[in-house]
């Protein structure tokens, strides 16, 4: 067997934020992302579209004005 581990690709794979290549191993912790700034731009972006509700309808539901 040759050493070949040193010559290892490293496996990338597209950063669902900026569609750079992300190291897709235990030493990226932000995998998928490339980076913290990626994930959490992501994570910020879902944030915003879920909570895309309408401010209120004229009625208010007491069970959900709970927090
Ligand atoms: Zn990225």
């Amino acid at each position: 067997m040759d050493a070949s581990a040193a010559d290892t690709p490293v496996k990338t794979v597209r950063c669902p934020t900026c569609g750079g290549p992300s190291v897709y191993a235990p030493s990226n912790v932000y995998r998928p992302f490339c980076s913290e700034r990626c994930k959490l731009t992501d994570l910020g972006a879902w944030a915003s579209e879920s909570f895309k509700l309408p401010e209120k309808e004229g009625q208010s539901d007491p069970d959900f004005e709970q927090s």
